[in-house]
């Protein structure tokens, strides 16, 4: 308990830290990609300087996409609004905005979830809580895989799981997700479990990983039913 304390602090302060740096970059990369953009359109500049710019301009929404990262981790507690979210509404949003991503290599998600599974979040942050798992499990697939999403209730929680048949992980690997900047992707920001890790925590559920080498990788959450009405 000590440790999971901690660990939650040390979030907290990474997530203010990042979050006013992050806030520092936003606006001149924004002042640089509007310039770039207006190159991008003046027909006195040739197609292999135009190329270049659009280069730029790809490099900087990938910086923009890190500080939106960063951003959603800064949000003190009370200030999202607590909605009653209906799981499988969400998880089929999900899959349908994740569609094509998996049809890139050929793999397919699978759902099985139960209908009256209602928890208190906010919603837009389960759902990056879903989005940056099932990602992750589509990331970790061969080709042709399929990944399964499953949400039941159990007595007074609903619980969702994720399962992947993919590259899986050693025990030391399991133990480093939702370290600041761990990935082994080579173009991963390592930043996707530990908002996950952090979001999970804040509406008070829990979350685990079992992996095996080879196997795959499951993905279990927990968080509180509230009854419909
Ligand atoms: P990123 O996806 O940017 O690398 P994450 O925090 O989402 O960052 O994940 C951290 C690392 O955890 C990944 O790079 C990967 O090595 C490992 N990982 C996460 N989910 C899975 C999974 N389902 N199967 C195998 N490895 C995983
Ligand atoms: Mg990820």
């Amino acid at each position: 308990y000590y440790e999971q304390l901690q660990q939650s602090e040390r979030l907290k302060m990474v997530g203010q830290l990042t979050a006013a740096v992050a806030h520092e970059i936003r606006n001149p990369v924004t002042v640089v990609r509007g310039f770039l953009q207006f190159f991008d359109e003046d027909p006195s500049f040739d197609d292999p300087m135009k190329r270049k710019f659009k280069l730029m301009i790809d490099e900087l929404n990938t910086v923009e996409q890190i500080i939106s990262q960063f951003l959603t981790l800064s949000k003190p507690n009370g200030e999202q609004k607590l909605e009653k979210v209906d799981v499988k509404d969400v998880i089929e949003s999900v899959t349908g905005l994740l569609h094509s991503y998996a049809m890139l290599s050929d793999n397919q998600i699978v759902t099985y979830v139960e209908e009256d599974c209602m928890i208190s979040i906010n919603k837009i942050e389960f759902k990056q809580l879903l989005i940056n798992i099932i990602k992750n499990a589509l990331e970790a697939s061969d080709v042709g895989r399929s990944v399964s999403i499953m949400a039941n209730r159990n007595n007074n929680f609903i619980e969702i799981t994720i399962i992947d048949e993919g590259s899986g992980m050693s025990e030391a690997e399991v133990k480093s997700l939702g370290t600041p900047f761990y990935s082994l992707k080579s173009n991963g920001t390592g930043l996707g479990l530990m908002i996950c890790f952090n979001i999970v925590e804040k509406y008070g559920g829990e979350i685990y990983y079992s992996s095996s080498v080879g196997k795959g990788t499951t993905a279990t959450i927990r968080f509180l039913a509230i009854n419909d009405q």
